[in-house]
């Protein structure tokens, strides 16, 4: 088990006493996240602050490591999800964002179609709870 310098990669045996990297740079273990991913990170506090909110509901387009993250932390939360994935995503990302008991719905075409995808989404769902909010895709 290694730590990995935030700021140059440098990889450091993790019995080291050196507080940081020679670069100043701090020590991370991203890849003990839950999902593998550092994108765990901006998913639990989003995740958190949508729980706290009563958010019931939570649609997400996602290349596959964001969406997988989002689909933990809001599968472990009781908070359902959608995640809208471009096509050509892999079938291994796929279902894991699934596995967390989220839909994966593959959109035809790139990304933008699959953030255009999630923003109808968006809007009808904001429709449907008649908040009179406006998404900003
Ligand atoms: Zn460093």
């Amino acid at each position: 088990m290694k730590y990995v310098c935030s700021k140059c990669g440098h990889e450091e045996e993790i019995q080291t006493l050196k507080a940081k990297c020679d670069c100043g740079g701090l020590w991370k273990l991203d890849y003990y996240m839950p999902t593998l991913s550092f994108k765990d990170r901006g998913a639990a506090v989003l995740v958190a602050y949508m729980k706290w909110l009563g958010i019931k509901h939570a649609v997400q387009d996602s290349s596959g490591n964001a969406g997988n993250s989002v689909a933990a932390y809001a599968g472990r939360v009781g908070i359902d999800c959608e995640i809208f994935v471009p096509e050509g995503t892999s079938d291994k990302k796929i279902r894991m964002i699934e596995a967390h008991g989220a839909k994966a719905n593959v959109v035809p075409g790139n990304r933008d179609h699959c953030c255009e995808e999630h923003g109808r989404t968006c809007d009808a769902l904001i429709s449907m709870c008649g908040a009179g909010l406006k998404s900003d895709h």
